[in-house]
């Protein structure tokens, strides 16, 4: 996964022309911490996990993004995300730089109160180097607006009530309206604009998903909405199509209650990994990285790909697909709607006002637009691909905030 990103930044450092030096500072991330979490299980037996945070760049702004609890975090994986976000949050233009974090540690293993207390726990870890103008986590694989609320809780019995430490809290708890669907709303939007540059809506489509959590299942939801078929979806445990379009509000409900589309009778099962190559006009890969392999890309019928989960295509697979054509919406471009709307959630902490689900929805689809459209500009300008040109955009704007803050007296330029 870190391989993965340094090769999507080097292949836009290199439209950029940035020398060795710059692309070195530019990668490393500017803080990593490692905290040992010992805590007791129900039954009284210790526990031992190892949380992770890395603060990638805060030239723009504190740094921002989510926490993964999953067995494969480890400070790689939490390096590669967090290089992600600084260049994604850039790309929306929202006042953040990047960073990343989690615990290696598998919540389906554990109870309420084990989670409960390990979050805690990491929180007491990390607690110096976040804070509302500092460092913003927020949720990401198996986090959710619950764990946020203890993160919030936590953080102020040390420093006092801070509700902007971290954002996708709920909404009775200084949540914002609209952040629970932000991401796959925001999908839905890269992908409506990517289809109006093929002369094409929502209507037109069929899709196919990989992963039906917080991201996949909003954005099937809205794509529906508006007329798109979702022909076939595949989560780990299970898979289910329909040539006809799956009915997307029952498949909610049904996951609401069985935790995996498996067994949802309203569709045929098939096997999972199919759900890549299979026939359709749009991919959505929303669930884990490494998705989209060499082994899979050459066979894969969408013409379109939207990146709904982070870091899902494979550097072979992204030069199989690019050779043949199809198109790729990013992940930092493609998923940004949900830091765009943490930002709205950190804004109305910090003014203690809350805003309405009208106007969360209408400045998402704001920036949502205006990205796909600067990075769309970039890919023109500089003949390159959407991949490219979003790490090109991001870079770009990151250095130059760089530079205005601190000059160098030998002239570097990011254009
Ligand atoms: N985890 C999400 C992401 O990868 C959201 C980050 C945030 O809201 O800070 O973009």
């Amino acid at each position: 996964m870190l391989e993965a990103a340094h090769r999507y930044f080097h292949d836009a450092a290199s439209v950029l022309g940035l020398t060795e030096r710059l692309r070195e500072i530019l990668v490393t991330p500017r803080r990593v911490v490692k905290v040992e979490i010992v805590t007791e299980n129900d039954e009284g037996d210790l526990i031992h996990h190892i949380g992770f945070r890395v603060q990638h760049n805060n030239t723009r702004g504190p740094y921002k993004g989510g926490l993964r609890y999953h067995p494969s975090m480890d400070e790689d994986h939490a390096s590669a995300l967090a290089n992600l976000m600084t260049w994604k949050t850039a790309i929306v233009d929202v006042p953040f730089g990047g960073a990343k974090g989690g615990i290696d540690c598998d919540p389906h293993e554990m109870s309420i109160t084990e989670l409960d207390r390990v979050t805690r726990k990491f929180v007491e870890g990390i607690k110096e180097v976040i804070g509302p103008m500092q460092d913003i986590p927020a949720p990401d694989v198996n986090t959710n607006s619950e764990v946020m609320a203890w993160i919030m809780d936590e953080y102020s019995s040390h420093y006092g009530f801070a509700p902007g430490v971290v954002t996708g809290k709920p909404v009775h708890l200084f949540g914002s309206l609209g952040r629970d669907e932000a991401t796959g709303r925001g999908v839905m939007y890269a992908l409506r604009e990517a289809l109006k540059d093929q002369g094409k809506t929502l209507a037109d489509i069929t899709v196919a998903m990989q992963g039906f959590g917080n991201v996949g299942s909003h954005a099937a939801r809205l794509i529906a909405e508006q007329g798109g078929k979702l022909v076939a979806v595949a989560d780990h445990l299970g898979a289910v199509s329909n040539d006809d379009g799956l009915e997307v509000p029952a498949l909610v409900e049904w996951t609401a209650e069985h935790r995996t589309v498996d067994g949802f009778p309203g569709g045929e099962p098939f096997k999972g990994a199919d759900v890549i190559t299979w026939p359709c006009d749009v991919l959505i890969p929303a669930a884990l990285e490494d998705a989209i392999t060499k082994e899979n890309a050459a066979d894969v019928r969408a013409t379109i790909i939207v990146e709904g989960a982070n870091g899902p295509t494979t550097p072979e697979a992204n030069d199989i697909l690019n050779k043949r054509g199809v198109t790729i919406v990013p992940d930092i471009l493609a998923n940004a709607g949900g830091v765009t709307v943490s930002y709205f959630e950190w804004a109305q902490n910090i003014q203690q006002f809350q805003w309405e689900l009208e106007r969360i929805n209408a400045e998402l689809e704001k920036k949502m637009v205006r990205a796909y459209a600067d990075v769309r500009d970039v890919a023109k300008e500089k003949s390159i691909d959407f991949r490219t040109a979003s790490f090109v955009l991001g870079i770009r704007r990151v250095g130059r905030a760089a530079l205005s803050r601190q000059p160098t007296r030998k002239k570097i330029s990011f254009e």
